[in-house]
This record gives structure tokens, C-alpha cells and sequence, in this order.
């Protein structure tokens, strides 16, 4: 069975990543998993550079095929942000989750509702023979002014799905990983990952 490695040190992402592709003959593992220790910086300034940076290096290093993915959520009432800076998106440092959720309504307080917004995922999939494929996803919805639910992470309290009349945090994660940016975006790119492992 052919070996992708996900450019994360996040084993939640490898268990979302395992579970979207659960029907494909791979197996996925972590930099951790094969002795890999790299610290690349996300500087870009594109979720595809990012991933890009990611899925060269650690394919150099590894010498597997790699997936890797950026992610962000862009909320239309604030320009798109915080999108590239999702992750950082607060004023305090070592702020949480939490602290980013409360920020974001701040920025939103005062603004017209409904507060629409995404989520954007690009994926970037490096071969050592020096191929690289990208694939897009994105989730649409919108900001909801209070937090509902206790599962995913992130910003998902407070991302609403209007067909599920729910946040992202009140869905099972079996239908998250059926229809998040991250989903979408790795769904997208099950033909690049089926051509470059099978009968190989
Ligand atoms: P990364 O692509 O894992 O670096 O994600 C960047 C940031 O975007 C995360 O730290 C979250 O704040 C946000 N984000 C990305 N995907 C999700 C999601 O599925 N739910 C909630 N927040 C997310």
C-alpha cells in the first residue's frame, strides 16, 4: 500500500484526513511517525504558498508523496479577514480558540446581519519526483452571534450552516467531514491522489 505523508504535526488533521479518505487503499502518516522534525514558517501571503512551502519541504525531507493544507475563515462584513491570519487572530498573545471566537464578534459588533463568511482550504500535493498538484475547497455560511455546540474546534462554535440550521460545533464529525473546505478540497483531489498511487 502506497504512503502519503500530512505535513502536520496535528493528529486531529490525520484523523479527518484518514476519515475522508477511508475508501481509498493509502495510508496516511505523520512527519512524527517517520522520525521527521521540520518547523516551516507560514509566511506566504496565499493560503497556496503556504501550503505549497509545506508540502515541498517536507516531501524533500521524507521522500514520500505529501499532502499538505492552509485553511482560514473570511468573514465578507470584515474584507475577508481573518483568513490567512485565522490562527492568529486576536490581540493577546497566547490567546485561545475562545479568545479569537470573542475578538471576531467584537469586530462584528455594530455590523448588518446576516454576517456572512467561509471557510477556504487549499491543498498542495508534492511528489519527490517534483510534481504538485492543487485542489480548493470552501464552506459557506455565516458568523452567528453566539456560541452553539461543543465538537470541532476553531471557529466552529460560531460558524452557522443555514441548510443544517446549526454551527459547525453541532454537527457530527462524520458530516463535517463530509462537507468542510478541508473535505471539499481533499474530495477534490482523490483523482491526483488515485492516480499517483495506484498499481505503483
Ligand atoms: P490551518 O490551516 O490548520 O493552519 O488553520 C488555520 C486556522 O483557521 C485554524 O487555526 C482555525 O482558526 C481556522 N480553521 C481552519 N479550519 C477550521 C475548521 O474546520 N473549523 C474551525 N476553524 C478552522
Amino acid at each position: 500500500m502506497k504512503t502519503i505523508l500530512i505535513a502536520s504535526s496535528n493528529p486531529g488533521k490525520l484523523r479527518e484526513f484518514q476519515s475522508i479518505l477511508q475508501d481509498i487503499p493509502i495510508q496516511l502518516v505523520l512527519p512524527a511517525d517517520i522520525g521527521v522534525h521540520l518547523n516551516v514558517v507560514e509566511d506566504g501571503n496565499t493560503y497556496l504558498e503556504n501550503a505549497q512551502k509545506k508540502a515541498r519541504a517536507y516531501c524533500k525531507a521524507s521522500g514520500l508523496i505529501t499532502l499538505a493544507d492552509d485553511s482560514g475563515l473570511e468573514v465578507d462584513a470584515l474584507n475577508g479577514a481573518p483568513g490567512l491570519y485565522s490562527a492568529r487572530y486576536a490581540p493577546q498573545t497566547n490567546a485561545t480558540d475562545a479568545d479569537r471566537r470573542v475578538y471576531l464578534l467584537e469586530q462584528l459588533a455594530g455590523k448588518p446581519q446576516p454576517w456572512k463568511a467561509h471557510f477556504h482550504c487549499t491543498v498542495v500535493i508534492a511528489t519527490p519526483t517534483g510534481e504538485e498538484y492543487h485542489h480548493t475547497g470552501n464552506c459557506y455560511g455565516q458568523i452567528w452571534p453566539e456560541e452553539r455546540g461543543t465538537g470541532g474546534f476553531g471557529y466552529d462554535p460560531i460558524f452557522y450552516l443555514d441548510d443544517l440550521n446549526k454551527t459547525m460545533a453541532e454537527i457530527s464529525s462524520a458530516e463535517k467531514n463530509r462537507r468542510s473546505h478541508r473535505a471539499l478540497a481533499v474530495l477534490d483531489a482523490v483523482p491526483t491522489i488515485l492516480s499517483l498511487t495506484e498499481n505503483k
